[in-house]
C-alpha cells in the first residue's frame, strides 16, 4: 500500500461542470430545515463543504451549514450566487418553486432534475404521471372550479379532499363524508385546484426510500411500516411486518416510479396497503423522507448518505440495515407537561434505554405539532427495537407504537 489516492473517475460534463464532485467541493441545499442539516452533516462528513439557501438565519440547516445565503428561495441574485458557488445543487423539500430550480439548472448541476420536483409538487401531475407508469393509484377525482366540485361521482365518497400544490404533514386536506358536501369543502381549501382521493381502508402505510444515480444505478432501503397521529408521522418501524412478497412488490413499484421520472437523487414513494393486500402509491417526495431516518443509525449508508453520493455523481452506498429499527417523531408536544408548562424532556432517561439514539434538529422553540428531533431505537429484532421504543414513549408521554 502506498497510501496514495487512487484517480478520480473520468469526468463527464454537464454546461461545462464536472458531473462528479470531489470531496472539498461545495454542494448547495434549497431550504433550511431538518432535512437540509442531516443532509449537510452527512456532505461534512464525506469532506464536502455546504451552502444553504434559506429565508430564515440560523435555521437547523444554516446553524451548521458552511454557509448560508439569507434569501428567499426566487431571489435570482441569490440563485446565482449559489450557482456560482456550487457544483452541485439539490433541495430539502417540493415546494421551492420550478423557475428558481430552472434557473439554477442552467448554471450548475441540480438532482433531482427540476421536471421531476415539479410533478412532486403538484397532485393532479403526480396523479397523473404515477397512472402514466402504470403503477396502482386509489381513485380520485380533479377539481379546478366549483360546477366540477359539484360534479364527482358518489361512489368516490367517503373521500379526502387535497389542495394540488404545499400541502404537507396532513394540511390542507378535508374529509368529505358525502358528495353533496364537496362544494363547500373545496371551498374551505381556498377554491384552489384539488384532488378528491376515495378514502382507502387502510391495513398499513408503507414507505420506500431509494436512491438511484445519474447512471441508473439504484439502492433500495428496506419497506418501512409507518404510523400517522394527527396526519404527521409517528412512528415508522424498519423492516416493515409484511409477508416478503409484498416488501418485495412495494420495493417494485418504487424502482418503477424512479425508473418513470428518469431520477437522479433520494426518492420516496409512500404506499397505502389496503385491507385486501394490496398496494397503491400515496404520493411521491423528491428527497430524503421523515420515514427514513432511522437509516441515519440502522443502516451502512444512509439516505442522506445516498442523496450526497447521488447529486455529487460517486457510486451509491449500501442500503443495508444492520439492525431493525424503530423511529419516533419528537414533536413540539414533548416540550410542554400535562399542564402545559414548558420544560427540557427526560432525555437522559431516555438515553439509558439500549438502543435509543437521540437526534434534535436545533431548533430553539418548540410548538406543539412541530417536528423538533426525533429518536431511533434499535434492537436485535424488530420486537426487542418495539419495546424498546414503547419505553421511550413512556418516558416522553407519547403514545406507544402499537
Ligand atoms: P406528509 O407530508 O406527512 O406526507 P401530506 O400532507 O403530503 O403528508 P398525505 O400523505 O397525502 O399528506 O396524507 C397524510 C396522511 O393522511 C396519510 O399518510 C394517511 O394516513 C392519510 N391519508 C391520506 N390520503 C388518504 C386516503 N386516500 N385514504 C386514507 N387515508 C389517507
Ligand atoms: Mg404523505
Amino acid at each position: 500500500m502506498t497510501g496514495r489516492l487512487s484517480s478520480p473517475p473520468s469526468l463527464d460534463r454537464v454546461g461545462g461542470k464536472a458531473l462528479h464532485c470531489p470531496p472539498g467541493s461545495w454542494l448547495g441545499v434549497i431550504g433550511g430545515g431538518q432535512l437540509g442539516r442531516m443532509f449537510c452533516m452527512a456532505a461534512q462528513a464525506m469532506g464536502y463543504r455546504v451552502c444553504v439557501l434559506d429565508p430564515a438565519p440560523d435555521g437547523p440547516a444554516g446553524s451548521v451549514a458552511d454557509r448560508q445565503i439569507v434569501a428567499a428561495y426566487d431571489d435570482a441574485q441569490a440563485l446565482d450566487a449559489l450557482a456560482a458557488l456550487c457544483a452541485a445543487v439539490t433541495t430539502e423539500f417540493e415546494n421551492v418553486p420550478a423557475q428558481s430550480l430552472a434557473r439554477l439548472a442552467a448554471r450548475c448541476i441540480v438532482r433531482p432534475a427540476p421536471s421531476a420536483v415539479s410533478i412532486a409538487q403538484d397532485r393532479i401531475a403526480e396523479k397523473a404521471f404515477l397512472r402514466s407508469c402504470g403503477v396502482p393509484v386509489g381513485a380520485y377525482a380533479t377539481i379546478a372550479g366549483a360546477a366540477e366540485s359539484a360534479e364527482v361521482a358518489r361512489e368516490l365518497f367517503p373521500a379526502i379532499c387535497k389542495t394540488a400544490r404545499m400541502g404537507y404533514d396532513g394540511k390542507g386536506q378535508v374529509a368529505v363524508t358525502a358528495a353533496k358536501d364537496l362544494p363547500q369543502a373545496w371551498r374551505a381549501l381556498g377554491s384552489v385546484p384539488c384532488v378528491v382521493e376515495q378514502r382507502i381502508d387502510l391495513r398499513r402505510e408503507l414507505s420506500v426510500v431509494l436512491a438511484r444515480g445519474h447512471d441508473g444505478a439504484v439502492a433500495v432501503f428496506a419497506v418501512h411500516e409507518n404510523e400517522h397521529r394527527n396526519g404527521i408521522l409517528a412512528v415508522s418501524i424498519a423492516p416493515a411486518r409484511i409477508p416478503p412478497e409484498t416488501a418485495e412488490r412495494a420495493r417494485g413499484i418504487a424502482v418503477q416510479v424512479a425508473q418513470g421520472l428518469q431520477y437522479t437523487g433520494v426518492l420516496c414513494v409512500e404506499l397505502f396497503e389496503r385491507m385486501d393486500g394490496t398496494l397503491l402509491v400515496n404520493e411521491i417526495a423528491p428527497r430524503p423522507h421523515n420515514s427514513g431516518h432511522a437509516t441515519i443509525d440502522a443502516c451502512i449508508d444512509s439516505q442522506f448518505d445516498q442523496q450526497v453520493r447521488s447529486l455529487a455523481g460517486l457510486p451509491l452506498g449500501d442500503p443495508t440495515a444492520m439492525r431493525p429499527s424503530v423511529m419516533c417523531n419528537l414533536l413540539g408536544d414533548v416540550w410542554f407537561d400535562r399542564d402545559g408548562v414548558s420544560r427540557i424532556p427526560p432525555f437522559d432517561a431516555v438515553l439509558a434505554i439500549p438502543g435509543a439514539r437521540l437526534h434534535l434538529y436545533g431548533k430553539t422553540q418548540a410548538r406543539p405539532g412541530r417536528k423538533m428531533g426525533h429518536v431511533t431505537v434499535l434492537g436485535a429484532s424488530v420486537d426487542e427495537a418495539l419495546s424498546r421504543a414503547r419505553l421511550v414513549a413512556d418516558i416522553l408521554g407519547l403514545e406507544a407504537p402499537r
